[in-house]
């Protein structure tokens, strides 16, 4: 590791993964960070902490996919063990259980897609409904997750794509958008399709594994956050929460030499924003440094997503038959997911009666109930998939409303998104919607763009060594071979007839 000269300040905004995944490899490196976080600790959206009676809440569960090589590796660094086994999940809907995956792993391993269309045990979908992906494969081939392919499925809705390539009815109310609705937190006609067939590349198709998840054996705040806190400050950073950024202050040679946060300003060398949408839109509304530039005032045109986080703890165990459930046609925008803590969490493990999380997903109808209404809500909604909640008495409870949280990738919206790289000098943007061709999604992109975004801030500052990103796995060879069939075909349809057709 090579150590940097005396004196090099980074000022990185946001401790989330991003901002933390930044931190700490520039803290390595011998950087003098320093890392403001508006709120009282340190996480982000995967933030964890106490009840008033002593209990673990955090704002929902985060699940850690077979495809998060980088988490999985700075885990390893970190010689921490947060997480569960690998674990099997069901799907309900109003009518019952609807599908159960197995892990895919500890089966023979088959080309993909073949292992997830046949090793997913669906209980109700007919075969013919299944069969009717099959053309969008053709669409999987297509994107890339190069620009020219997000710009030419950007504009156009997820719903749309399913319907052109053929999807059947069903197999897109009960299998996409469900998917949709929990992985990107948005139904589909309020999706882009890049989006989507990025996201269901990554988790779902890429690999036979990836579908596979683990969680953490507690919240993700105390089993990661903390550990690697203490690494980072060890590493000379310096933490600092409730520290509002409002601005920048920039120089005559388009570059920021200090962060202005209330009445203090920090001086530096390079900033690091690892802030969300919601979070940025605000600092730009405080901010002319960054109301002067055009991408900025551009983030204006992306939103973001509401979510609502319950726990539930009720007075006697249930048995659930898996730990963790995706739930869909329970309301037409908004997915929901629930989860066993006696199983996942050590800290219920003991616990006499069931703990529940339940958190859902495109949640605006919901956020303006009472806390009671939420509760019972959710327990109606719980008894339809696992009758045992029907009788069953909720002792306490925690309900976290989290407003314009998450990113949404609406259609049309990845032309505002921001790269690593913005127009100053020593600015870098990272956070899980910043465009990037890594092509990971949620936690594992918000680390990977944390860590591109120290990169960045090395080669511009010169010094240290750059942090290894793992690549996602390759791509299988008959999909390597029909993506540069596909490519070379689309090459001569260009030669010939040149922006004649929309993208
Ligand atoms: C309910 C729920 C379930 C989810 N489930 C999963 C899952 O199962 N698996 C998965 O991989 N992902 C999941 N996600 C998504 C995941 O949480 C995010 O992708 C990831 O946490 C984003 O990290 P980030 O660092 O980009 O941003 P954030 O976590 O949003 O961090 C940004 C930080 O910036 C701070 N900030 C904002 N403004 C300022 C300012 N002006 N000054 C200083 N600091 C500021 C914020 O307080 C925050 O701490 C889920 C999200 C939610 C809400």
């Amino acid at each position: 590791m090579s150590e940097v000269s005396q004196g090099k300040r980074v000022v990185v905004v946001g401790a989330g993964w991003a901002g933390l995944g930044a931190s700490y490899h520039l803290a390595k490196q011998g950087y003098d960070v320093t890392l403001l976080e508006a709120g009282s600790y340190a996480g982000g959206l995967v933030a964890g902490w106490k009840t008033a009676a002593g209990r673990s809440v955090e704002a929902g569960i985060h699940g850690f996919w077979y495809p998060y090589r980088n988490i999985f590796s700075l885990i390893n660094e970190l010689g921490i063990s947060p997480f569960t086994t690998w674990t099997r999940s069901s799907q309900y809907s109003t009518v019952g259980l609807e599908v159960e995956s197995p892990i895919f792993q500890h089966l023979p391993r088959l080309p993909t897609p073949l292992g997830t269309f046949l090793y997913t045990q669906f209980k109700r979908l007919p075969l013919i409904d299944r069969l009717s992906a099959l053309p969008l494969l053709y669409a999987v081939i297509d994107f890339d997750n190069s620009e020219e392919a997000w710009r030419r499925y950007d504009f156009v809705t997820a719903r749309e794509l399913f319907k052109q390539f053929g999807v059947s009815a069903r197999l897109y109310r009960e299998s996409f958008e469900p998917m949709l609705l929990v992985g990107l937190f948005a139904s589909g006609e309020q999706c882009s399709a890049a989006a989507a067939l990025g996201m269901l590349y990554f988790f779902i198709l890429a690999h036979q594994p990836d579908f596979d998840v683990v969680w953490c054996r507690g919240t993700v705040g105390e089993k990661i956050f903390r550990p690697w806190l203490e690494r980072i400050e060890k590493a000379g950073a310096r933490v600092l929460a409730n520290r509002r950024v409002t601005d920048l202050i920039v120089d005559s040679h388009n570059r920021a030499t200090g962060v202005v946060c209330g009445d203090e300003v920090f001086q530096t060398d390079a900033v690091i924003f690892a802030v969300g949408i919601t979070g940025m839109k605000k600092i730009l509304s405080s901010s002319p440094s960054l109301h002067s530039r055009e991408e900025f005032r551009n983030i204006s045109n992306l939103g973001a997503i509401d979510v609502l986080a319950t726990r539930l703890w009720f007075e006697r165990k249930i048995n659930i038959p898996r730990p963790s459930n995706a739930c869909f046609g329970f309301d037409a925008t908004t997915g929901w997911t629930f989860f066993d803590l006696n199983a996942l969490h050590d800290e219920y493990q003991a616990e006499p009666g069931s703990v529940i999380e339940a958190d859902f997903y495109h949640a605006n109808q919901f956020l303006t109930l009472e806390d009671e209404e939420i509760v019972s809500l959710v327990q109606r909604y719980l008894a339809i998939c696992v009758p045992g909640f029907r009788e069953a008495k909720v002792i306490d409870r925690s309900v976290i409303r989290l407003q314009k949280a998450v990113s949404h990738f609406a259609p049309g919206s990845y032309r505002y998104m921001l790269p690593v790289k913005t127009s100053f000098e020593n600015v870098f943007m990272s956070g899980d919607w910043i465009v990037n061709r890594q092509g990971s999604w949620s936690q594992e992109k918000a680390y990977v763009t944390g860590l591109e975004a120290a990169n960045k801030v090395i080669s511009y500052l010169g010094e240290g060594t750059l942090a290894k990103i793992l690549p996602v796995e390759a791509d299988e060879i008959h999909i390597q071979f029909a993506k540069a069939i596909n490519k070379t075909l689309r090459q001569i349809g260009k030669s010939i007839l040149p922006d004649f057709w929309l993208p």
